[in-house]
């Protein structure tokens, strides 16, 4: 049995109630015990382009059919069932309702964001009703929402910035931090290798010392570009973790790979021919490396792994530097 039809609050309301309820700025609904739209305000006709009268009378879900079947759908019928009311997450379920966003403010979304509020009127209430009713409230947070995305591309943006190296534009010691316990751990998933492979210029401090900081600087650019030009995977992640070390993570890479990836940085770097009067092993600049293998199966630590490069490095240091050593 149906209530009476409103397309205005009921005469013995307060004489202002009326006019707030039709400037409201969010969207009202109020269901009757079969479902069918008993009051729709303004703002929620206004927003769906929709007359009062293909509202008014006829059941919800007639009036919008994409919400059958919906969470909302479900929410409300669930809402009804308990007496108790419900708010649906914007997150999961964005824009249930057909709301269209002035065409000013549409970017990538057409839709207005929703928050939306379920209130079965039970217990007292509906005491005080001829009939159970069910009050539906819409707010529009798409202003929120997108004030949120912009935030969160900017934090993202920001986490980008810092984890970058200026000089070389390579990753950072911050970048290395973030990715490598991200690889080893997918890496123990998949069961495939990954390799570790530390790098570091030889004889720099001579370097700096005959030619000055600022040439320093740029053959640790020229190095960086090496680096690029060899480790070019979208998975493969290099950094400089201050002074003239660098460090190349690599999914998906066993020890035999990466030694002859390490052996291409060392042949490119004495390629280059930057001269080096001050170094004992060339005329030219050259760069040492050492390689660990990560094992799946052992579980090492990211600090662990590192060390074990560092250690490589170390021995290919000891063994007349411009080369590489594999895991000891
Ligand atoms: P080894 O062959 O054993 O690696 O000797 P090395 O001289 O390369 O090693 P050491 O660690 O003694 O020196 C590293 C030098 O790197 C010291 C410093 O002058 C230089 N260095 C560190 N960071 C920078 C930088 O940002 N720019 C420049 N130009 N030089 C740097
Ligand atoms: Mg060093
Ligand atoms: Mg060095």
């Amino acid at each position: 049995m149906s209530g009476p039809v409103m397309s205005a609050p009921p005469r013995d309301c307060p004489p202002w109630s009326a006019w707030v309820l039709e400037r409201l700025q969010m969207g009202l609904l109020v269901l009757d015990a079969q479902g069918d739209v008993v009051f729709a305000n303004q703002w929620l006709l206004t927003h769906t382009k929709l007359a009062a009268d293909a509202v008014l009378s006829k059941n919800l879900m007639e009036v919008f059919p994409q919400l059958k079947d919906s969470a909302f759908a479900h929410a409300l019928a669930q809402s009804i069932k308990s007496g108790f009311p419900t708010l649906l997450s914007q997150t999961l379920h964005p824009s249930p309702f057909p709301l269209y966003l002035p065409s000013s403010q549409r970017g990538q979304d057409k839709l207005l964001r929703q928050s939306i509020r379920i209130m079965p009127a039970g217990g007292l209430v509906a005491d005080t009703m001829d009939q159970r009713y069910t009050f539906i409230q819409i707010n529009d947070v798409t202003q929120s929402v997108m004030r949120e995305r912009l935030l969160k591309a900017q934090a993202v943006r920001l986490k980008n910035m810092a984890q970058v190296d200026v000089l070389t534009g390579l990753g950072n010691r911050r970048r290395r931090d973030d990715v490598l316990p991200t690889a080893l751990r997918a890496s123990g998933k998949t069961a495939q290798p990954l390799s570790v492979i530390m790098f570091d210029i030889d004889y720099f401090k001579q370097f700096n010392d005959i030619y000055g900081h600022l040439a320093g600087d740029e053959c640790l650019r020229q190095v960086a570009q090496v680096l690029r030009d060899v480790f070019r995977r979208p998975q493969d992640m290099v950094a400089r973790f201050g002074g003239e070390e660098f460090v190349a993570v690599l999914p998906e890479t066993d020890g035999q790979a990466a030694q002859a990836l390490a052996e291409q940085v060392l042949q490119q770097m004495r390629a280059l021919g930057i001269a080096h009067s001050g170094s004992c092993t060339a005329a030219v600049v050259t760069i040492s490396a050492g390689v660990a293998v990560y094992d799946p199966a052992g579980g090492q630590t990211p600090d662990r792994l590192v060390l074990a490069a560092d250690q490589a490095l170390y021995a290919a240091k000891s063994a007349g530097r411009n080369q590489v050593c594999g895991p000891q």
